[in-house]
């Protein structure tokens, strides 16, 4: 598997957020690093298929993304940096709603749900609302239900954002665990949140990659 960005580009109305990122990602984990206003977001919006680029193209195995539609979305995972839930679901509810609109099939959305639930150590609420958990429960939660349908490109917003340093530390161990045969991209701007897991850290600043790093 191979995702490749090429020369992309993206202009909102005055100014270039992306200025010719060319990147080539196999399986494994990159973090994507930088200070605000870098681009990380518009990358990772572009990739996910939320926003049109200005130029360039990303390629999956050869094909573009855009002429891939759903064989693409099926395909990918998003957890996304703002918390986008019915506040009235359980989080089993939410996790069934997210399992059907991937399309799985109830007896699949069942093991699946059990099995990100266990693994993000959810169990236990899995029948309380949304309202009740605690912020690092929400954020586990948000990052499970990009999990749920196995996709085998995985794009995390600040998915360590609002947890304390325990969990971060587990939430970074289980995203190594989970990775291996998957594109992860992270971004973050806690370095240590990727340092140990990542294969490659990029480095964005102004809409450029300015260095890759191991
Ligand atoms: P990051 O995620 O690294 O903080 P962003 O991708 O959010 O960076 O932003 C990159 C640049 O594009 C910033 O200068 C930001 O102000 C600008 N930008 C982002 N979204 C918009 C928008 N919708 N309209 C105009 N400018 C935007």
């Amino acid at each position: 598997m191979q995702l490749e960005i090429q020369e992309l580009t993206k202009n909102y109305k005055n100014k270039q957020a992306l200025r010719g990122i060319t990147l080539n990602l196999v399986p494994g984990i990159y973090g994507i690093l930088g200070p605000n206003g870098a681009g990380k977001s518009t990358l990772m919006n572009i990739l996910t298929g939320n926003l049109s680029q200005s130029g360039g193209r990303i390629l999956l195995d050869g094909e573009d993304i855009r002429a891939m539609g759903s064989n693409y979305h099926s395909r990918l995972g998003y957890c996304p940096q703002q918390h986008t839930f019915y506040p009235s679901f359980s989080a089993e509810q939410f996790l069934f709603y997210i399992s059907s609109l991937q399309g799985l099939s109830r007896k699949k959305a069942m093991e699946r749900i059990d099995w990100v639930l266990d693994l993000f150590e959810l169990s236990d609420v899995r029948r309380k609302p949304i309202y009740s958990l605690s912020g690092g429960m929400k954020q586990r939660l948000l990052i499970a239900q990009s999990l749920i349908h196995d996709p085998d490109i995985l794009i995390l917003d600040e998915p360590t954002s609002g947890l304390d340093p325990q969990q971060r530390i587990a939430v970074r161990n289980l995203i190594g665990e989970i990775a291996p045969k998957k594109i992860v991209l992270i971004s973050t701007h806690v370095v240590q949140d990727v340092e140990y897991i990542a294969r490659e850290l990029i480095l964005l600043s102004n809409g450029q990659v300015i260095r890759k790093a191991t």
